[in-house]
């Protein structure tokens, strides 16, 4: 397997404030990594460095083999990244058919394609985003990420503070993602659907990469040192 992502000795501030000592991950093509640490270490901040929404200090960031610490966000993501953001973010007064047909690009993933993964959302095709169920709106997050046919998917908190059925459909969704070999880099605290999916694990704390391997390595002792479970 070739490197799609690598992410070198990744540096990065809010200001004057350091938030990234340190991270280091990859993830091969048709890979799933999960992004593990607890509340506050750096996940999101390494995602928005790797998505070029935030400016690296120091370290390398690369795609397909080519870097782009410097290369603005919309550019990135032409490259092949869909980001899911924290927070489930749509176009609130478009419909479901408009959010995910204004992302589209050419590729397998169309509007058939993604309501035939999320059924609820062709369903909905014509009701307003900021009228949708918290996890529709997560669906929906989902789709227009995939409408882009993205390379990489990276998902930060999908499941987050939804119904436990619905955070089944999704990870039923994120399942089926992975048995089409789509790259996946994955964020969330369900540290027992996430390790049940990924094939490699990246551990941070405060800000560094502080371990890294197999996802089924990481057992109660790595879980109790660094993940607070
Ligand atoms: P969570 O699970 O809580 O989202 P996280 O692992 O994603 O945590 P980050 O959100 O990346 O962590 O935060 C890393 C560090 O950067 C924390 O110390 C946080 O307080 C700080 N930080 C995050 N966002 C900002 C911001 N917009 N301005 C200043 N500091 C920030």
């Amino acid at each position: 397997m070739s490197a799609l992502l690598t992410v070198t000795d990744l540096h990065s501030h809010y200001g004057k404030s350091q938030a990234l000592f340190g991270v280091s991950l990859a993830v091969d093509a048709g890979q799933v990594v999960a992004l593990l640490g607890r509340n506050g270490m750096g996940k999101t901040t390494t995602i928005r460095n790797i998505c070029r929404m935030m400016r690296a200090t120091s370290g390398e960031i690369s795609f397909d083999g080519q870097v782009i610490n410097a290369m603005p966000s919309h550019r990135a993501a032409r490259l092949g990244m869909g980001l899911v953001p924290e927070g489930r973010r749509c176009f609130a007064p478009l419909s479901v058919h408009e959010n995910l047909t204004a992302a589209a690009r050419p590729g397998a993933w169309d509007y058939a394609k993604v309501v035939a993964l999320f059924p609820r959302l062709g369903e909905r095709r014509d009701q307003r985003a900021d009228t949708l169920s918290g996890g529709e709106q997560q669906m929906l997050a989902i789709g227009r990420a995939l409408m882009t046919n993205p390379r990489l998917l990276i998902l930060d908190e999908a499941t987050e503070g939804l119904a436990p059925v619905i955070r089944q459909e999704i990870w039923a969704a994120i399942r089926a993602l992975k048995a089409e070999g789509l790259a996946i880099l994955l964020v969330d605290k369900s540290l027992r659907e996430v390790l049940g999916i990924a094939s490699h694990a990246v551990i941070l704390e405060r800000g560094s990469t502080v371990w890294q391997g197999a996802a089924s390595a990481v057992d109660t002792g790595l879980a109790n040192r660094y993940l607070g479970v």
